[in-house]
């Protein structure tokens, strides 16, 4: 990828880092872009911060996100929820949890690949758009007439 640049994901094209729409009209989602997801909001939101002794605690904790985030990503610890807050991110290392964590994933995955779906469907939106033209013209040629 070149320097400064990322790819649009509907056109393929690359366009500046800091582009928030493509010249395709896609929109860039913020919260996956990874350079802009702030770890220690992902890290307090599925693990209890203690009161004393952060800075040991974090540096444990965000050894065990690297690793997390590279089995799986970034964007997907921002949104994995397990209904509650655990000690510390070695239950979601654990092999304990790993299925658990896998099939979330997948799901999460799954979601990634609808909302690419969904964006097949804009097309047909646009038929029904091109029908409303239609009627326009009609409703002109009757004025014409
Ligand atoms: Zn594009």
């Amino acid at each position: 990828m070149p320097r400064g640049k990322k790819k649009c994901s509907s056109c393929d094209i690359f366009v500046g880092s800091r582009a928030s729409k493509c010249s395709c009209g896609y929109v860039f989602d913020k919260k996956t872009n990874s350079k802009k997801i702030n770890k220690l909001e992902v890290l307090s939101r599925l693990v209890i911060v203690p009161e004393k002794n952060k800075r040991p605690f974090y540096l444990k904790e965000f050894k065990m996100m690297k690793s997390l985030t590279e089995r799986y990503s970034l964007e997907f610890l921002l949104v994995v929820d397990f209904g509650k807050k655990f000690d510390s991110l070695a239950y979601l290392v654990s092999p304990k949890l790993k299925d658990s964590l896998d099939q979330r994933w997948r799901a999460f995955n799954y979601k990634f690949d609808k909302s690419k779906y969904s964006n097949y469907n804009i097309g047909e939106k646009f038929g029904d758009d091109k029908q409303l033209t239609k009627k326009n013209k009609t409703t002109r040629d009757f004025l014409n007439e």
